[in-house]
């Protein structure tokens, strides 16, 4: 058992209280981590909302994060103390039939116990006092010290930095691997909402040798880094024209090959599909929609030759395929410093979501040392 501070999520709309938990070693299976940072992502915050659907609360949010491993359990065998690990919301079993079909980065060998905040064998490892507290996402990565299964963990290279490559556990994967996953050389692509997935769908899209990369946020403020990433136009809806939709059509003669939803605004994601050139172009949603949601489209959108895809952690298997994406870092290929726009200690986490809902920063990172 081990103290650590961690930024608790009591109930739905309350702010996040800061404060020491203990948290028990790990058990059969699972490996206590040191979290040594961790960004804050949209789909935290759906948590701290209450319209997130696999939240039990209090629970402890955080799903992007990078740090040590302290200990393992037993039967642990491709992990030891000192390695340096991301955290997987998205595990890889590899033995599943998800996993051994080769055809998607989902495994759902452990999502039952996940989406009810507990691990694999149906318990938590937090508590506050007596009161059992919550994984979130199966990561709680806004702990100092967390406990993850091996299974959702992905082994780094120890040159990485670890103040930066927590973005690898959603962000910048999420972001480039759908970009590199959908995008042609020569493609047109939109992109709806510049936060931390979108920017990094940009940068991918650059990567992949789009043509014409058009923005479209609500907000101004992520112009900038956006344009070094790649974005060549940029549409504010009702202020740079009245209809997202009939711009991105002017602008690419009838349409984009491939449109990004990164808002979780279902009318956005209809205007996703709309953008696309008829007959051949795809609509990929990423953005997490309010529970229940459901979204209607005529048909004949299809029927004529577009579709519409989502794509979850940009399509990358966490433990065989994100140290590959970090070499790409390491080389220079992707950039992570320009989108770090802020850097708190984990008692200014409430700023910092309050940052991401007034759209000022691309990502605030929560450094644990
Ligand atoms: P963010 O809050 O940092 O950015 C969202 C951006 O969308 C903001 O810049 C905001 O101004 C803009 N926006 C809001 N409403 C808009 C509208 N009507 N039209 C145009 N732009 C609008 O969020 P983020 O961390 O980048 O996450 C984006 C979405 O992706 C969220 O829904 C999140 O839950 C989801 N997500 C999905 C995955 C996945 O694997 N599919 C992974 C991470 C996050
Ligand atoms: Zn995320």
């Amino acid at each position: 058992m081990i103290n650590s501070q961690a930024a608790i999520c009591v109930a739905p709309n309350e702010p996040l209280e800061v404060d020491t938990v203990t948290v028990d070693g790990p058990q059969a299976g699972e490996v206590l981590v040191e979290i040594v940072s961790s960004g804050l992502c949209h789909t935290d915050l759906t948590a701290l909302e209450g319209i997130n659907t696999s939240s039990v609360y209090p629970l402890i949010p955080g799903h992007e994060g990078a740090g040590r491993v302290v200990e393992v359990g037993k039967g642990v065998t491709s992990l030891a103390p000192g390695d340096h690990v991301i955290p997987l919301y998205g595990p890889e079993c590899g033995e599943c039939s998800m996993c051994r079909s080769k055809r998607t980065n989902l495994c759902w060998t452990i999502k039952p116990t996940r989406d009810r905040g507990v691990m694999p064998n149906g318990s938590p490892r937090f508590r506050r006092g007596r009161e059992p507290v919550h994984h979130f996402m199966g990561t709680s990565t806004f702990s100092r010290y967390t406990v993850v299964p091996e299974i959702a963990l992905a082994k780094i290279r120890k040159d990485a930095p670890l103040d930066k490559v927590c973005l690898f556990g959603c962000g910048v994967t999420t972001g480039v691997g759908a970009a590199l996953a959908h995008v042609r050389e020569g493609d047109a692509v939109a992109v709806f909402g510049l936060g931390g997935i979108g920017v990094n769908i940009i940068q991918g899209a650059r990567i992949a040798g789009a043509s014409r990369i058009i923005g479209i946020d609500i907000s101004r403020s992520k112009t900038e880094l956006a344009k070094i990433y790649g974005m060549t136009d940029f549409i504010v809806p009702g202020e740079d024209a009245p209809d997202p939709v009939a711009a991105i059509r002017d602008l690419t003669s009838g349409g984009v090959d491939v449109a990004f939803e990164c808002t979780g605004v279902l009318k956005v994601m209809r205007q996703s599909l709309d953008c696309c050139k008829p007959a051949w172009g795809t609509s990929v949603l990423l953005g997490v929609e309010p529970a229940g949601a459901e979204l209607s489209f005529p048909p004949v959108q299809v029927r004529y030759g577009k579709s519409i895809l989502g794509s979850y952690f940009g399509g990358i298997r966490g433990r065989s395929e994100l140290p590959a994406l970090i070499d790409r870092f390491m080389q220079g290929e992707i950039d992570i410093d320009r989108q770090i726009t802020h850097r708190l200690t984990l008692r200014q986490i409430n700023e910092g979501f309050d940052l991401m809902r007034n759209g000022v920063s691309v990502r605030s990172v929560v450094m644990f040392e």
